[in-house]
This record gives C-alpha cells, structure tokens and sequence, in this order.
C-alpha cells in the first residue's frame, strides 16, 4: 500500500492546497494532510480548526485523511509508513527551499522521497498569507477558498477588523 504525506501548515486550506491534495489522491492509495505544528508563527485558526477545515473539504475524496504532527516530518513518515511526501511548487517562490527541504528529509529517512506537483495555472501565486490579506480587505475570495470554509474564515477576519478598530 502507497501512502503519502502532504504536509504544510494551511491557515487556512486553500484551494490551490485542494487541488494538490486531489491529484495526489489519485496517485496514491492513501494519503494523510498532515498539519505540521512545529515550527509555526502565530496562526490565524487553531490547530484544531485547521483540521475541521480539512477534513471538511477533503470529505469527497475517500482515500484521504487529516492529521497533526509536532515533530520531524521525515519521522512522521517512518512511523505512518509514508514513502513519499508530496509538496506542491509554485512559481518561483517554492523551489529553493523546498530542495533544500527534500535533502534533510532523505539524509533522515533514506526510505523517504518527495514528489513535487506544480501548482495549477490559476493557483500558481495564491498563499495562504495572501488569502488573509485579501480577505482583511474584503477581497471576494470565492476562487480561491474553498466555499466549505468560507463563512467561518469571514467570520474570523470580521472580529479581527473588530478588534484592531477596538485599539485605542
Ligand atoms: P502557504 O502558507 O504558503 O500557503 P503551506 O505551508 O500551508 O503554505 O503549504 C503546504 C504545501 O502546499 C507546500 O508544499 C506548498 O508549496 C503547497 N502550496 C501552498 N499553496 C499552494 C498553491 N496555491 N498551489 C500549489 N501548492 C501550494
């Protein structure tokens, strides 16, 4: 059985993270979206509310499944018995750090590779970074969230607006 890890941090999931996920539920018979924990800034939605999106939004694709991990991704792999992580590449942004990334997870899990997909066209430059700030500003973002998640996500930029009105 070929199982893969697609990790990252999804604050929140968006839909170029949903296109990656289900061309890798294609290629393969099981795959875990891993939500890493480890090295965060301070995230918009809990660790638990990432999960809750994803699994809402994964909930078509049978072969799939949400988890977290705090810890080494390469031996999250070994301990789920994961031979392959995948990561999706953008333009330009992506490449070196994820090469960089490939090397030390394969130096600690030689069993261990990494399948990069190329994002889609129309994804190729959307970031979960760029969805927050589209969205503080009230940008229409229905081509790029998923609609599962879009009332809480508008939820969470009004009361940030709220509160930074708050400040004296
Ligand atoms: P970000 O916060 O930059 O959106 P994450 O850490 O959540 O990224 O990303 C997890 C994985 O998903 C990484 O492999 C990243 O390259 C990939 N990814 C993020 N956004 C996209 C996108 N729009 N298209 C394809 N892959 C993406």
């Amino acid at each position: 059985m070929k199982i893969a890890v697609y990790p990252g941090s999804f604050d929140p999931v968006t839909n170029g993270h949903l296109n990656i996920i289900e061309r890798a539920s294609r290629l393969f018979d099981q795959v875990i979206v891993c939500v890493m924990v480890n090295c965060e800034k301070k995230p918009l939605f809990s660790l638990e509310e990432r999960k809750n999106q994803l699994r809402r939004v994964t909930r078509h694709l049978a072969n799939v499944t949400v988890d977290a991990y705090d810890g080494l991704l390469a031996e999250y792999a070994r301990e789920r018995g994961c031979c392959t992580i995948v990561k999706g590449l953008r333009a330009g942004s992506d490449f070196e750090k994820e090469f960089q990334m490939a090397m030390v997870n394969r130096k600690l899990n030689p069993d261990l590779d990494s399948l990069f997909l190329t994002a889609e066209h129309q994804y190729m430059y959307l970031s979960s970074s760029a969805v927050k700030e589209m969205g503080y500003y009230g940008a229409d973002l229905s081509d790029f969230l998923p609609s599962q998640i879009m009332d809480e996500f508008e939820e969470r930029m009004k009361k940030i607006a709220n509160m930074k009105e708050a400040q004296p």
